[in-house]
Order: structure tokens, then C-alpha cells, then sequence
């Protein structure tokens, strides 16, 4: 079994867990966030192109798992922080 290794954020209510190797640069968690917590970095992916973190947005994540969803590559998981 292999197993991937991920790069966590706390923000707002939200954990965002990011697999970088499994990250293509689309950018679609970042158009479609509802709270413009997600943002680009200097961390390359399976590509080459761009990684993205959370903790960008002045409100902070609301754990809606909306980028989680619709990651066409299942790269993100959210945790909810209690
Ligand atoms: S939607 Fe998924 S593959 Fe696309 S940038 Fe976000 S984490 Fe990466
Ligand atoms: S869980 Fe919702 S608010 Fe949090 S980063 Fe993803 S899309 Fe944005």
C-alpha cells in the first residue's frame, strides 16, 4: 500500500491537509473556496506546478469541505476543529 504524505494548516475552523503529490496546480479549490482561505505556494507538486495551503482569507476556513469535494485529484482533506 503506498501512503502519501501530507502538509497540514489550522485556519479558522478548518485542518487542511494537502498531499502534494497528488496536487496538479488546477487551481479550482482556490476559485471555488467561500471564504478565499486558499492560496497559492512556493511548494511544487506531481507536476511541477504550484501547490496550494490554506489560512489566506481574513475570516478563516469554516471547514465546508467544498475544496475537499471538488479536488478532481482527492488532494485536499479537511478536518474540523471542535
Ligand atoms: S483542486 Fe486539487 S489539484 Fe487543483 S490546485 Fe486544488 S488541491 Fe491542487
Ligand atoms: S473547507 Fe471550505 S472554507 Fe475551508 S478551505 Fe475548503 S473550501 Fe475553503
Amino acid at each position: 500500500m503506498r501512503e502519501f504524505k501530507s502538509i497540514v494548516n489550522e485556519s479558522g475552523k478548518g485542518k487542511f491537509y494537502l498531499f502534494t503529490e497528488l496536487c496538479k496546480g488546477c487551481g479550482l479549490c482556490i476559485e471555488k473556496c467561500p471564504k478565499n482561505d486558499i492560496g497559492w505556494t512556493d511548494r511544487l507538486g506531481i507536476y511541477g506546478a504550484p501547490t496550494v495551503e490554506s489560512g489566506r482569507g481574513e475570516e478563516g476556513c469554516n471547514a465546508c469541505k467544498t475544496c475537499q469535494n471538488i479536488c478532481p485529484e482527492c488532494a485536499i482533506l479537511i478536518e474540523k476543529i471542535q
